[in-house]
């Protein structure tokens, strides 16, 4: 049985609407962090998923070190 530690911080904020919750992040995982990319931004991103208070697709790819 896994544990989950999810905290009000831990939880990625709809950067369009600041609402919606898209992602919950472990801050304490090895794995490279995220980046959200906004609609309209140039930049190509690998994912989207869509904020489910103003559909908003949002991409997000991984931050470059
Ligand atoms: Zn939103």
């Amino acid at each position: 049985m896994t544990q989950q530690h999810i905290t009000e911080d831990s939880i990625v904020l709809c950067p369009i609407c600041k609402r919606g919750k898209i992602i919950i992040e472990e801050k304490d995982a090895d794995d490279v962090p995220l980046q959200l990319i906004l609609p309209g931004s140039k930049r190509k991103a690998r994912w989207y998923i869509k904020c489910n208070v103003c559909k908003s697709q949002i991409g997000i790819t991984v931050k470059k070190q």
